[in-house]
């Protein structure tokens, strides 16, 4: 059963979650950590990444990319532990280059996270929303 998606394709109205100070709170974390914490990655694994990094609270996905080349990653990534925030990163880093989950995507997601799979079973144990 597939209850998040990493990626999304528009035409549902995105829904927020509740805001409050905790929210707040978890904003701020992800504002200082988040945007920082990508281009470390992206540098590390050499991916040419010059976009933005939009930190968004909705309960739909832990993060999505544009065409554009800008990514978005959600507030409550900071409530994961560390390396499964970091494979949310990397999948997005990977979109960038392909836009889908095709062969050459998962391929590319292999050789910079090989345990992605493990990773992506681990991640549903956290739902959003
Ligand atoms: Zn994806």
């Amino acid at each position: 059963m597939i209850f998040w998606r990493i990626i999304r394709r528009g035409r549902r109205p995105r829904r927020s979650a509740p805001t409050g100070p905790e929210t707040e709170r978890l904003r701020a974390q992800a504002k200082a950590a988040l945007p920082a914490r990508v281009r470390e990655l992206a540098a590390a694994f050499g991916f040419d990444f010059n976009g933005r990094v939009t930190i968004r609270n909705n309960v739909s996905n832990w993060g999505s990319c544009s065409s554009k080349g800008n990514i978005n990653l959600n507030l409550n990534l900071m409530c994961l532990p560390e390396d499964l925030r970091d494979y949310v990163i990397l999948h997005e880093l990977c979109h960038l280059r392909y836009f889908n989950h095709g062969p050459e995507f998962h391929a590319l997601l292999e050789s910079v996270c090989p345990d992605h799979r493990a990773k992506h079973r681990a991640l549903r144990e956290y739902r959003l929303g």
